[in-house]
């Protein structure tokens, strides 16, 4: 199985949960809360949350799920850039911590860059840790430049991973800001691993070259992806799966091994990058 470290700490499996979009319809909660508990059941214990997200209600859906086991997840939040200075960041991480009915996150990120200057931020992060509501913190959607400028400021280096958007559909952050992740042992969560639901995701599913490694292999061409996405050392992928038929195939790709045959057919149809794009968000 697939795993990844973040800061020396013990070893989680490279794939985990994402919760974009829950929270948004009651109607949806108790299948969502079923399937988060699947995925758990099935180790997928990084679960990867936001303030944004529903603006609390996916948060509200994680705490129901994690009632009684908070313990066998990894718990991730992110706070809103705007409430990232010293005081805002205090209160938005106490509301994240009781929708989320626990007292303490695992890793708390600066969703995406704002107006509050880094090294207030870095300073922020340092209080919650030192009054045990965040155990790490880290960084959304920074770019290269980005992790240069953090790691610059005092305290920056404590930054323990970037999350951002990563399929193989949209390979940018491997011109540069993936090696350099990689080279300074920075784990990078991969979000959209699937491309999200819509018109690009259905023409991936669709591609004749995914569907025949998929047959291939006896898989879905979902799996392929999440595989191809953590194939390579220090890369993390959260999909988010409603369903627990999906959660299952998600867990499943964590000890499913692309060849190099098959590498090879996705670079053909997926190149990697030959120069310097900007960094893809949603
Ligand atoms: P994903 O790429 O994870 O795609 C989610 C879609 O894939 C859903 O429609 C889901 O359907 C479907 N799906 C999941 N598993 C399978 C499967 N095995 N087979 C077929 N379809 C499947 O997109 P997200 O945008 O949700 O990204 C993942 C997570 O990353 C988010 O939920 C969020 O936690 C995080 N994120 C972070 C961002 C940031 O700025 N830091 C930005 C965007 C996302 P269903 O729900 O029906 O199971």
């Amino acid at each position: 199985m697939k795993t990844i470290k973040f800061n020396g700490e013990s070893a989680l499996p490279a794939i985990g949960q994402g919760t974009w979009y829950m929270g948004e319809n009651a109607a949806q909660r108790g299948q969502e809360v079923a399937a988060l508990q699947a995925g758990l059941d099935h180790g997928l214990k990084v679960i990867d949350t936001a303030e944004m997200y529903a603006e609390g209600g996916a948060e509200d859906v994680v705490g129901e799920a994690l009632r009684g086991r908070r313990d066998q997840a990894w718990l991730v939040s992110k706070v809103y850039p705007w409430n990232a200075g010293e005081v805002d960041a205090f209160e938005a991480c106490e509301r994240s911590l009781r929708r989320l009915q626990t007292d303490y996150l695992d890793l708390y990120l600066l969703h995406w860059r704002g107006n509050v200057p880094l090294e207030e931020t870095i300073r922020a992060m340092q209080s919650l840790q030192q009054q045990g509501k965040i155990r790490h913190w880290g960084v959304s959607n920074f770019d290269h430049d980005d992790m240069l400028e953090l790691w610059n400021e005092p305290g920056g280096n404590a930054c323990v991973t970037n999350q951002v958007l990563y399929h193989l559909a949209s390979r940018g952050i491997e011109y540069d800001l993936l090696p350099l992740c990689q080279q300074r042992e920075v784990p990078v969560m991969a979000y959209c691993p699937l491309a999200q639901a819509g018109r690009l995701r259905q023409a991936l599913f669709e591609d004749g070259q995914l569907q025949q490694i998929a047959q291939q292999k006896g898989i879905s061409v979902a799996q392929v992806m999440l595989a191809w996405v953590i194939r390579q050392k220090g890369v993390l992928a959260i999909p988010k799966a409603s369903s627990v038929a999906h959660v299952q195939q998600n867990a499943a790709a964590l000890t499913i091994d692309l060849t190099h045959e098959e590498l090879a057919i996705i670079d053909r149809a997926f190149p990697a990058p030959q120069h310097k794009t900007a960094l893809d968000v949603v």
